[in-house]
């Protein structure tokens, strides 16, 4: 393929990456946007083989097999609750080429650049691998973290703030000296020691970042990666990798600054390591009585109720209650019952959970609101109910200066009439954290899976006539 044809190739994927980010950001577009983001990998993947870069058919095929055939397993194998630590495996391997590409490039030999393009070139490899070492090594321990592998607790070493910034100066030293060494055809001694020095940069900054922050890694990984895929891109001269790089790179961004402003936090302190769950005393120990309720007094409140407010947290992801919440929610809607669903921004186990299922279970678009948009409306709620959310909904949130999750906005269900709270124990939540709005005067416990209970309320509500 001629050079000029792979050119418009690129350009014509990259407009339509851009376009699906723009699809991406409307539930009503969003699966448009996912079949421009297909079709615009497919003619990148199409071009890039029918490049002159390609020499060797070979290999590439062997390297697509396996990858495909490792990629479509894992799509087709995955559960939808695992999908969080797929996506930061995946993050992890971005990282991973990146640094591989680094001292592919590095070590190459039939490079024939000079001068200040040859330091230019040079800069990119040892930016390309710290960005990707530092993902790499990010990514894993995410990964670890979500899947509950690595406890979620913070690990806060004395000094740590020292040992961040003792790090930043080894690597800005290693750099100067590889710029300086790789002049003259050398440079992998410092090239390998900032590796190590960036590979463990990323395991303590995610190591440090306690349960409730993790929402912030998860988007700021994600960024990273995009970075490291732009930086690959450099190295590689691939003008397509440079642009959709920097477009991941850029709205994982924006997706962290989302993230911290949805939890009231400052990205720096997140990133330092450690927020919230440094200062202070303990949190409150939660004491009170438990009230619970069996599936028929619940669905006497829902019959007795004309707004009813619906809280889904990650129990629902893994109790897979969505359909049976779509079929409630349908035949409440016929007793003219005002049903809305609030969604918390860091509900579940990765950005856009909660509306990923209510999506795929075909929950109306136009009755699932964001917490800000509902969150003054809980006085006038008769029933809220909350399926497999915790610290979401925690009180403690608001209440208690010396909890984990304090200053996080929360959504106030406590201010409405009643709350259904659907789980199966008193078990705590992401964070660690005990739940006051549990023993609370106006809630009432359900234990079990939550898809459980709700089959057997929609079963109940099924059988009775409403006037
Ligand atoms: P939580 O993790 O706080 O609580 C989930 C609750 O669901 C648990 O208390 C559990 O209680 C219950 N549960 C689990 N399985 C079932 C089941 N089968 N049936 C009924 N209940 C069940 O979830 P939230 O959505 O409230 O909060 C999300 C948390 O995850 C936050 O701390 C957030 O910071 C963090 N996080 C979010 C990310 C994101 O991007 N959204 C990424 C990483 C972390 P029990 O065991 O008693 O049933």
């Amino acid at each position: 393929m001629s050079q000029g044809l792979v050119t418009m190739s690129y350009i014509v994927a990259s407009s339509l990456f851009i376009l699906s980010l723009g699809g991406l950001s409307n539930q009503k577009t969003a699966r448009r946007g996912n079949y421009y983001g297909m079709i615009g990998m497919a003619i990148a993947i199409i071009a890039t083989i029918m490049s002159d870069a390609v020499t060797s058919y070979s290999i590439l095929i062997v390297c697509l097999l396996i990858g495909g055939g490792i990629g479509a397993k894992a799509a087709l194998k995955v559960e939808m609750t695992q999908m969080p630590e797929l996506v930061a495996l995946m993050h992890s391997l971005v990282g991973m080429s990146a640094v591989l590409v680094g001292y592919a490039n590095f070590m190459d030999s039939t490079s024939s650049l000079e001068g200040v393009e040859k330091t230019i070139h040079e800069i990119e490899i040892f930016l390309g691998i710290l960005i990707g070492a530092i993902t790499f090594s990010g990514s894993v321990i995410a990964f670890g973290k979500l899947c509950g592998r690595i406890s979620g607790k913070p690990v806060l070493l004395t000094g740590r703030h020292w040992l961040n910034l003792g790090l930043l100066l080894a690597v800005i030293t290693l750099g100067v000296l590889f710029v300086s060494a790789a002049q003259t055809g050398h440079g992998s001694w410092p090239l390998m020691l900032m590796t190590l020095v960036a590979l463990v940069f990323g395991v303590h900054m995610v190591m440090a970042i306690g349960g409730a922050d993790m929402p912030v890694v998860v988007s700021m990984l994600n960024s990273y990666s995009g970075w490291a895929a732009a930086a690959t891109g450099f190295m590689l001269s691939n003008d397509l990798l440079i642009v959709t790089g920097a477009l991941v790179g850029s709205s994982g961004a924006i997706l962290s600054y989302i993230m911290c402003r949805a939890m009231n936090r400052n990205f720096i302190s997140v990133i330092a390591g450690g927020f919230g769950s440094s200062g202070g005393g303990e949190a409150a120990e939660i004491e009170g009585d438990v009230q619970t309720v069996d599936v028929k007094e619940m669905v006497a409140l829902l019959r007795d109720a004309k707004n009813i407010m619906i809280i889904p947290g990650y129990g629902m992801a893994v109790a897979q209650a969505q359909h049976t919440v779509n079929e409630i929610t349908k035949l409440l809607n016929k007793q003219n019952k005002n049903v809305r669903f609030a969604i918390h921004p860091v509900a579940g186990r990765m950005p856009g959970h909660m509306n990923v299922l209510l999506a795929e279970a075909k929950v109306p678009y136009d009755i699932v609101y964001e917490m800000d948009e509902v969150n003054e409306d809980f006085p006038d709620v008769d029933v809220s109910i909350v399926i497999g959310a915790n610290d979401i909904v925690n009180p403690s949130a608001l209440e208690d200066p010396n909890s984990p999750i304090a200053g996080m906005p929360v959504i106030e269900c406590w201010k409405g009439h009643v709350t259904i709270v659907l789980k199966r124990s008193m078990a705590t939540g992401y964070a660690g954290i005990g739940n006051s709005l549990f023993v609370r005067e106006n809630t009432r416990m359900l234990f079990g899976d939550a898809n459980e209970s709700l089959q057997l309320v929609l079963k109940d509500l099924q059988s009775k006539k409403y006037g």
